[in-house]
């Protein structure tokens, strides 16, 4: 490493503007209160809240930024996400290695953004922080409405909009479920029959439907790989003959005797015969001895099924560790004050940045702090600036390490789970590099 830290603070300082910092904390402090106040209403839940937020993140994604007709343009007025879209976004940017993957193959539309629009959301922030304040005249509401049928307004949805589209992964119905109660979306224990094929529609089906679609997808398109099995090289995205090799390895644990998928419905059944869900009868095909993938690795290869939405991050888990990280931001005084940080307070963030940056390009390894963090999220903001960047300062891609990391278990690589509930520290965070 050959860059001295305060040349590295310089250059990080005129790749990230102290505006954006301070914006970026406006609107931490703005999904802080909108998470509280949810906890105001009798039977809303944290967690529902999250899955809710997701959802609305992928119809924007899908039904209001993907218009064709405008090709490249940047966001328009009218596509300005509702304030839990733009939280749950700034959890889908957060993760720089998983959003380049599903901004190059998955939703190219993302492209459309070349960075996170902080001036578009804090404009739209008045003085309630909870909800937007300035939407007068403005055309997204309506815009958002036509395109999902769904209320603009995060908390209007989670009172009025009762249910939710899945789409069956068997048969393609789209079903309409509803959120809460027995058995409801946000339960763990979903449960809904598909009125047409009538196979039981829960969690378990809807992450090996996922797994299914994105094998068959990408063995039809050899641009596409499986998520998260893309190569990073010098920030650049090398689809090679590495994707398409895994792809073919796992189609064979899967295929039947007319050179199809077995039918989800199928390995349901032998998975019910074997008394393990559908997911780990995946797991356990794909390690078998028949199967030449590492057995190590295929924990990481399905990590990206442990949810059923179509990213390849699992944004309602990142919600739950952000919200963590937004309370520190907010007991620190920095997200609602308005005289803190101080200028010398945002210069001696910006030092510590530079300071991180250094020692994970020395030793490989180490943990943010939370001034840090702060300046290595809003440097992921800026994901073109950043993939960049960092490869240059320090010689690779720099990424969290998989969850997978957390030794929470009984020193296992796979987490508990349980996130912050768990209670025991987890194992310092390692990060990824791209192989050079
Ligand atoms: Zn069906």
């Amino acid at each position: 490493m050959s860059t001295p830290t305060a040349d590295l603070k310089s250059a990080l300082q005129g790749d990230i503007p102290r505006i954006n910092v301070r914006n970026h904390l406006k609107i931490l402090g703005a999904f802080t209160d909108l998470i509280e106040s949810i906890s105001k209403h009798d039977g809303w839940t944290r967690e529902e809240f999250f899955q809710r937020s997701t959802y609305r993140l992928q119809l924007w994604v899908e039904k209001v930024i993907n218009v064709g007709d405008e090709g490249q343009q940047p966001l328009q007025a009218r596509e300005l996400p509702p304030l839990d879209v733009a939280m749950a976004l700034h959890s889908l940017m957060l993760s720089p290695a998983r959003y380049f993957e599903d901004s190059e193959l998955r939703f190219r539309q993302l492209k459309r953004m070349e960075e996170y629009p902080l001036a578009m959301v804090v404009d739209a922030l008045g003085t309630d922080n909870s909800k937007y304040s300035r939407l007068e005249n403005h055309p997204a509401p309506e815009h958002w409405r036509i395109h999902t049928g769904l209320q603009y307004d995060a908390i209007d949805s989670m009172q009025n909009d009762t249910t939710r589209s899945v789409t069956c992964p068997a048969c393609q119905e789209a079903v309409l479920v509803s959120w809460r109660g027995d058995r409801g979306f946000s339960a763990a224990d979903f449960h809904h029959t598909c009125p047409k094929c009538r196979i039981a529609l829960t969690h378990d089906v809807l992450r090996a439907g996922k797994f299914f679609a994105s094998l068959n997808r990408a063995r039809e398109d050899p641009k596409l790989c499986l998520p998260n099995t893309a190569i990073l090289l010098r920030g650049e995205l090398g689809v090679t003959s590495r994707c398409s090799n895994i792809v073919n390895e796992v189609w064979k644990c899967f295929e039947s005797e007319n050179g199809k998928l077995t039918r989800l419905e199928d390995i349901a059944a032998l998975s019910a015969t074997e008394r393990c869900s559908i997911m780990e009868y995946i797991a356990k095909t794909l390690s078998s001895p028949q199967s030449i993938l590492i057995p190590e690795n295929v924990p990481l290869l399905l990590r990206a099924f442990e949810h059923s939405y179509p990213f390849t991050q699992d944004i309602v888990d990142a919600l739950r560790h952000q919200y963590q990280f937004m309370q520190i931001i907010h007991d620190e005084g920095w997200s609602q004050s308005t005289s803190k940080p101080s200028d010398d307070d945002l210069d001696a963030a910006y030092a510590e940045y530079a300071e991180f940056l250094q020692r994970i390009a020395i030793q490989g390894s180490g943990d943010p702090q939370w001034r840090d963090d702060l300046l290595w999220h809003t440097h992921q903001l800026m994901p073109t600036q950043y993939r960049v960047g960092v490869v240059i300062y320090i010689q690779y891609f720099l990424d969290h390490l998989p969850r997978g990391e957390c030794t929470h278990q009984n020193g296992t690589q796979m987490s508990c789970g349980k996130g912050p509930s768990c209670g025991k520290p987890c194992g310092s965070r390692r990060f990824l590099k791209a192989e050079a």
